[in-house]
């Protein structure tokens, strides 16, 4: 498996230094570079780095693929219900394997419950809307920046469908993310961890704070949103390449107008302008009732759904 610029084939630590120095220090840079610029830059022969570039574009999936492959690709995609029939008809049927899914809105608007809820749901069988089949369950890896998972939770929600609290628990391998590079490192380590056990959902709550408290301010934007991409462009490359759904969320403050600095805010609020995926915004309503709208997907329809927070999880 080529995972890193390390991985590729003829490159020692003696010539990935060098190609780091001059800039190719991705996947998707070599798979971009010609064979003579490659070959200038790390003092390697032409042919050597013909290989590293080929090998470099096969683990991107970087190549023509019939329409078919794509209609086989798409029709791998699962859905994993929300608990909410109203929420999951927006959203097409549910949360959908191969996918980001990033859910925004401010503080209490409901994001981690859902994360919750999705780390019970995603076992269900498949007839009752999560992914489990009769002899695999399907499990869920939650990495936790905020220290606000509560297993409680993961309790109460269980036993509304029935299902053994413990086991549930068991099949949710949980992580707390110290920081961002600790949170980067974690994704990285999914590409290991996710094709051996089962795992069908990953979730990231939230995927946006270490990044916010490490680079506050205007000044830093630029270096945050650099580094962030990345995280999110590794998220969904994990997506896609093992089928899995992969959930973020991300606080943004009900008053655009308070992040005057901040034009990631001050534009609406979500993270992911250049990672494909679907972008939920979530706002409060009256008590428990919340409200959800999909933001710019061209293929789903437009419309708002309304939820409620319950003792017992997401639901009509
Ligand atoms: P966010 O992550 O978007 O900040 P949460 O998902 O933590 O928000 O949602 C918090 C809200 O969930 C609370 O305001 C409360 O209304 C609701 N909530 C949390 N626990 C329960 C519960 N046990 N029963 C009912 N509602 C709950
Ligand atoms: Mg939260």
């Amino acid at each position: 498996e080529v995972k890193s610029i390390t991985d590729l084939p003829g490159v020692g630590p003696a010539t990935a230094n060098k190609l780091i120095e001059a800039g190719y220090a991705t996947l998707e840079a070599i798979a971009v570079a010609t064979p003579q610029e490659l070959s200038a830059a790390a003092g390697i022969p032409i042919t050597t780095a013909q290989r590293i570039i080929k090998a470099a574009r096969e683990a991107l999936d970087i190549r023509f693929k019939s329409a078919l492959e794509v209609k086989k690709e798409r029709l791998q995609t699962r859905k994993i219900t929300t608990g909410s029939r109203n929420l999951d008809d927006l959203l097409g049927g549910g949360i959908e394997t191969r996918t980001l899914t990033e859910f925004f809105g401010e503080f209490g608007s409901g994001k981690t419950q859902i994360c919750h809820q999705l780390a019970v749901n995603v076992q269900l069988p498949v007839d009752k809307g999560g992914l489990s089949t009769p002899d695999q369950v399907a499990k869920a890896v939650y990495i936790d920046t905020e220290g606000t998972f509560r297993w409680e939770r993961i309790e109460a929600m269980s036993k509304r469908w029935g299902l053994d609290p413990d086991e549930v628990m068991s099949n949710i391998l949980y992580i707390r993310a110290i920081n961002s590079d600790h949170q980067m490192a974690i994704v990285d380590e999914l590409f290991n961890v996710v094709p051996k056990d089962n795992i069908k959902l990953v979730i990231v709550d939230s995927v946006t704070s270490h990044f916010r408290a490490e680079y506050p301010g205007r000044e830093n934007l630029a270096a945050r949103q650099q580094k962030l991409n990345r995280h999110l462009h590794q998220l969904s490359r994990l997506a896609e390449i093992y089928n899995v759904a992969v959930i973020i969320t991300n606080q943004v403050m009900a008053k655009p107008d308070v992040f005057y600095g901040d034009p990631t805010q001050a534009v609406g609020g979500h993270v992911l302008y250049h990672a494909p995926g679907i972008r939920v915004q979530l706002r409060k309503s009256r008590g428990n009732k919340r409200i959800a709208r999909i933001v710019d997907a061209p293929h789903l329809p437009e419309g708002e759904a309304v939820f409620m927070i319950t003792d017992y999880g997401i639901a009509d």
